[in-house]
């Protein structure tokens, strides 16, 4: 049967974070004839494999933190069976679920037209989209974004087949040392897996601030998750009946561990063959990631791309949303100079205990400014939950404020302790507006909080 033929002013490959975000604005703010293609699920990373089911099961194990720490407060609880993986991993899909339908909702109200098939561009203003029926759909569009992901590697299982465990691991090894193996080996241990994380280097969390690297890397040992420092992962064996033999060269010579999960948390790469991509002659750097300037243009001109698959520093949701909208106010508005600028974007990592960053490291902002130039604050303290913890059982926190030249700008602020992620955006908003030591001095302190402690640093 012959492809059916359609045009529009703006076709989205990708219906995840970015991609929709983008199509929503064109069609429903400025009136764009927009498509979007999705290949699994309307959402994306986020919604069916990355933020979403990831916070739902970080909630688990902060419950599981919870009902350990209620003896410290006087309460006799205790867990009578093991953690339901099952029914907690069917509730987590089920939401996942009407999340998709919200997305889809979400669509028709903006009037976006959407096909769930692979899109295959077939030259540089014409993408085949194969339904799942196979009907094939060629669609000539004005203008091309491209907010695809950026799958991971397919040995062991990867954090996509962590969404997937259908029973709870007795025990796991987690190799990596970004943001993503950090909080899987922090919710699995929490949960009562015995968890084992395999690093390269002494400490995990590289591109975060140093203190941040070494107190939760020291936090994560006194918790009991067994951190295997500067090793290397050589080879795995199938044992059979789910158990792998884990082969690895680490401060002790050569080793292995026998394992009955193993996940691979090291990066993930775009795949774009399926695209089609070389058809277009859209550039990608060596690792594969597509090149954009500041605006999310590529090197053709009516074709856009943003998010995991352009890597722009941070890949993360939220900064996918945004490019996509400044794009589509920039196309389609007449904004002619709406983008997104890569700076000062808070970030959080739900590690035990969560972590909050944004802007440059104390390393970074020494480079940058000269030793000179940098006052660096920092406080180390006990959070007053844990005043009626036995103290082997207290957790710690520690705060960073990284402040550059004579009206010390805060050009950095890096924490850690319970309650991070929910305090680092009111922060953020003050360093992005360019907030001094002073201007956080002069905020009157929050009391009792840990935070007050931002406001009150000497
Ligand atoms: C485990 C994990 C946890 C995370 N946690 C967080 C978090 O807590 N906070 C946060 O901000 N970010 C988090 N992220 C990152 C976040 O999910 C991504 O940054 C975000 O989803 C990127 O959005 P995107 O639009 O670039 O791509 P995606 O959301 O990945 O969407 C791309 C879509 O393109 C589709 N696609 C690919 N090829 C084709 C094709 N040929 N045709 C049609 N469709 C195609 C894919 O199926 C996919 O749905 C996490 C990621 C992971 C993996």
């Amino acid at each position: 049967m012959a492809p059916i033929k359609k045009e529009c002013d703006y076709l989205v490959l990708g219906g995840g974070s970015g991609g929709l975000a983008s199509a929503r604005k064109a069609s429903g703010m400025f009136g764009a004839k927009t498509i979007a293609v999705e290949v699994k699920r309307l959402g994306g990373t986020c919604v069916n494999v990355g933020c979403v089911p990831k916070k739902v099961t970080w909630y688990a194990a902060s419950v599981a933190e919870t009902i350990k720490d209620a003896k410290n407060y006087g309460f006799s609880v205790e867990q009578t069976a093991p953690f339901d993986w099952p029914t907690f991993t069917k509730k987590r899909a089920d939401y996942v679920k009407k999340l998709n339908g919200i997305y889809e909702k979400n669509l028709k109200n903006d009037k976006v037209d959407w096909y769930h098939g692979l899109a295959q561009f077939i030259d540089p203003h014409t993408v085949k989209i194969t339904l799942d029926d196979n009907t094939e759909i060629d669609i000539v569009a004005k203008n091309i974004l491209i907010a695809v992901d950026t799958p991971g590697a397919e040995l062991g299982y990867t954090s996509d087949g962590f969404f997937e465990l259908a029973t709870q691991p007795k025990k796991v090894a987690v190799v990596g040392a970004g943001y993503i193996a950090v909080e899987m080996a922090g919710m699995f241990h929490a949960l009562g897996t015995e968890t084992h994380l395999f690093i390269r280097h002494d400490t995990f969390l590289r591109t975060f601030d140093p203190m941040i690297q070494e107190k939760v890397t020291a936090e994560y040992e006194r918790l009991g998750v067994h951190i295997h420092k500067s090793s290397s992962v050589t080879k795995v064996e199938d044992l059979g009946e789910g158990i792998k033999k884990v082969h690895y060269s680490g401060k002790n010579g050569e080793e292995t561990l026998e394992v009955d999960s193993l996940l691979w948390a090291i990066g993930r790469s775009p795949e774009l063959e399926k695209l089609n991509l070389q058809v277009t002659g859209v550039k990608q750097n060596e690792k594969g990631h597509i090149i954009v300037d500041g605006y999310q243009n590529t090197n053709v001109d009516h074709i856009f791309s943003l998010g995991d698959v352009c890597n722009q520093g941070f890949e993360l949701t939220p900064v996918a949303i945004a490019a996509g909208r400044r794009l589509s106010e920039r196309i389609f508005g007449g904004i002619k100079d709406a983008r997104l600028v890569y700076e000062n974007i808070p970030s959080v990592v739900f590690a035990h205990p969560t972590i909050g960053s944004i802007g440059m490291t104390e390393p970074a902002a020494r480079e940058h400014y000269g030793d000179e130039n940098i006052k660096v604050y920092q406080s180390n303290f006990t959070a007053m939950y844990y005043s009626m913890f036995e103290q082997e059982d207290k957790g710690p926190t520690s705060y960073k404020l990284v402040c550059a030249g004579k009206d010390e700008k805060v050009v950095g602020m890096h924490i850690m302790g319970l309650g991070s992620d929910e305090i680092m955006q009111g922060f953020g908003v003050a360093i992005k507006m360019g907030a001094t030591k002073a201007d956080f001095d002069r905020c009157v302190a929050i009391h009792p909080t840990s935070s007050e402690e931002l406001v009150t640093m000497k």
